[in-house]
């Protein structure tokens, strides 16, 4: 998708230089994303001189907007996020992308280098496990494809419609798989779609894993409250859940775990 800024140049008084107090670019897609620029941007001690653009990778069809300034699409990869950087004269970085966008993470680690800019990683801690929990963790969506049929037939995938081909040689078993929008092809054979988007109540999680007779939950450890409940759910009900750990997120980048500790770096870092 071709890059679109929704609100258009920045407004006059937010310019660098005309009394701006910092541009800050959230890199975004995630529920902290989208609530840090509403802190920003109309919280108590948001400063109406300060510019904040938030960025989307454009890959949802109707993504829910944050507030203030939105752009969508790719940069063009460290190199075009570094000149986005330097033309946009951006304060302060924040890289609020979901823990799996790694490719963005790096790129932003590396732009962020390149450029001097500061930059902090916002990241939800991950989910842990609780008494009663059949967890299996792995590193991939293959190794979990690699698990499944050693652990039942009816398999509920939470992992997000751009992995399905990890499962398309899974003819056997049974797929009902939940995605903001239509997940791509190649697909297992037999695969029912839920669209939805959370977050999800505990009511929900259960009706969902009872009506399609589950007995396998993927999930990737997003982490969040928004999406948790399916955990709980399958705790209940003696689910067993594969679940694919994170990726390392890049060295040397600090990272705050809620919103309030980003505003609070923020303050300190120029944005
Ligand atoms: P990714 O693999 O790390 O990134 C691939 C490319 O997409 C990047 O190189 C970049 O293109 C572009 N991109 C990613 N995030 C962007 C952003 N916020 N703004 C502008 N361009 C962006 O990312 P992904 O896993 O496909 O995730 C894409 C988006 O969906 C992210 O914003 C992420 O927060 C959100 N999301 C991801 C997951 C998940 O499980 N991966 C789940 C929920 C939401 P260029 O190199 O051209 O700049």
């Amino acid at each position: 998708m071709p890059a679109a800024d929704t609100a258009g140049p920045p407004p006059e008084g937010a310019r660098p230089g005309a009394g701006r107090a910092g541009h800050v670019l959230i890199l975004g897609g995630t529920t902290e994303a989208r609530r840090l620029a509403a802190a920003l941007v109309t919280g108590p001690g948001a400063d109406p001189a300060r510019l904040v653009t938030s960025s989307l990778a454009g890959r949802v069809a109707e993504p829910r907007l944050p507030a203030g300034r939105v752009r969508i699409g790719g940069f063009g990869g460290a190199a075009g996020l570094a000149d986005w950087l330097r033309a946009e004269r951006v304060d302060a970085l924040v890289d609020a992308t979901h823990p799996f966008a790694e490719v963005m993470s790096r790129n932003a680690a590396e732009a962020a280098a390149a450029t001097g800019v500061p930059l902090l990683a916002l990241r939800r801690p991950g989910w842990t496990p609780a008494a009663g929990d059949r967890w299996y963790e792995v590193a991939s969506l293959a190794e979990a494809a690699a698990l499944l049929p050693g652990l039942g037939r009816r398999i509920f995938l939470t992992t997000g419609r751009q992995g399905m081909a990890a499962f398309a040689g899974l003819d056997a078993l049974h797929f009902l798989a939940r995605s903001v929008d239509p997940p791509a092809p190649p697909m297992p054979a037999h695969t029912d779609v839920l669209l939805a988007r959370g977050p999800f109540t505990l009511d929900e999680e259960r009706a969902v894993l009872r009506e399609h007779r589950i007995d396998v939950l993927v999930t990737k450890d997003s982490g969040g409250a928004a999406t948790a409940a399916k955990l709980t759910a399958a705790r209940e009900l003696g689910v067993p859940v594969v679940i694919v750990r994170r990726p390392e997120p890049p060295g040397g980048v600090p990272v705050a775990e809620d919103v309030a500790a980003a505003v609070a770096w923020l303050a300190t870092a120029g944005g």
